[in-house]
């Protein structure tokens, strides 16, 4: 393969896209808008220029890299020469199915159409193809080019040799892939997501304030970021919206979002991507400041 698609330029999108085109992959970077798509690269570049500075890339490199990956807002024109497609749009089932329909009639016949979502059926967006067996998740980490795991996801009609060559290929990326069966919320999220969860209940009901529940988790547990801050940084949407994908998928009403989250997401504070969530972000500062005030 040489030629990848990735479709949606936001938080885990323009890592993949990073991730591919730094590997030597020619990068297909689909978005709705050229806004969303120069916020994007604007992110890769910023991402590249640290690991230069880091001398993990030469300038060269970077440039290089840049060089590989063009920008589209047409769904046909992207995928014209992709020779698999990774899927990293907003995570809505009515939207992932709608751009799995018009992937299954615009993508080339027989390649690969995996999806990076974190919660959603891989066997339901498969359902909607009429290439099932060639239909997979590929769940990369965030920041996509620092995290080591893949979590490679087989739906209930992905084809063993499919599953292979994600396997395969995750490995060519420099990740290590775990293969895991199609059940909501996978292995990562379906543990990750109740912890923060109660992490919110925890602040919602007064047991203890944002830095102290971090410091206990980080400190305590040995967690390289506290709970309130990584649900910051996934995005507060995300986690409500993964949460909801759990309640609803087993039936359990021990999933369902805190109400301080579902607050806080109606308000628009939705964590780092939009400056404020548990902490405030000021760009190019990288002070921790509580932001939430109860
Ligand atoms: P995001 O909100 O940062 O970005 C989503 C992007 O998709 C936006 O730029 C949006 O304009 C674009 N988009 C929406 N509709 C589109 C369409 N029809 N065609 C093309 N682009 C479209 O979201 P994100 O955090 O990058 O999440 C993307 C996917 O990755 C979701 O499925 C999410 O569950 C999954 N994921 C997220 C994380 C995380 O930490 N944020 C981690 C792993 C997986």
């Amino acid at each position: 393969m040489k030629n990848i698609t990735v479709i949606g330029a936001g938080t885990m999108g323009n890592g993949i896209a990073h991730l591919f085109a730094m590997k030597g992959y020619a990068v297909s970077l689909l978005d709705i808008s050229e806004d969303a798509l120069a916020r994007g690269l604007k992110t890769i570049d910023k991402n590249l220029d640290r690991m230069v500075r880091k001398e993990i890339l030469t300038e060269q490199d970077k440039q290089a890299t840049l060089d590989r990956i063009s920008t589209f807002t047409s769904l046909p024109a992207a995928v014209e020469k992709a020779e698999l497609v990774v899927e990293a749009a907003t995570e809505r089932v009515d939207l992932k199915l709608d751009i799995f329909r018009e992937l299954d009639k615009a993508a080339p016949e027989g390649i690969i159409l995996a999806s990076n979502t974190s919660s959603i059926s891989i066997t339901r967006i498969a359902a909607v193809t009429q290439r099932p067996e060639r239909v997979i998740g590929m769940h990369f980490m965030n920041p996509v080019p620092i995290m080591k795991l893949v979590e490679v996801i087989r739906g209930y009609s992905t084809s063993d040799e499919v599953t292979d060559q994600i396997m395969e290929l995750s490995r060519d990326l420099g990740k290590t892939p775990v293969e895991v069966n199609d059940y909501p919320g996978f292995v990562a999220n379906r543990i990750l997501m109740p912890m923060i969860n109660e992490a919110i209940y925890s602040l919602y009901e007064g047991v203890a304030g944002v830095e102290e529940i971090d410091t206990v988790m980080k400190l305590g547990m040995a967690h390289p970021m506290g709970p309130l801050q990584l649900a910051d940084f996934i995005g507060l949407d995300v986690c409500m919206a993964i949460l909801k994908v759990l309640q609803d998928g087993f039936g359990n009403p021990k999933y369902a979002p805190c109400p301080l989250l579902v607050n806080m997401v109606t308000a628009g504070k939705l964590g780092a991507k939009t400056g404020e969530g548990f902490y405030a972000y000021t760009p190019g500062s990288k002070d921790l400041k509580v932001a939430y005030q109860r």
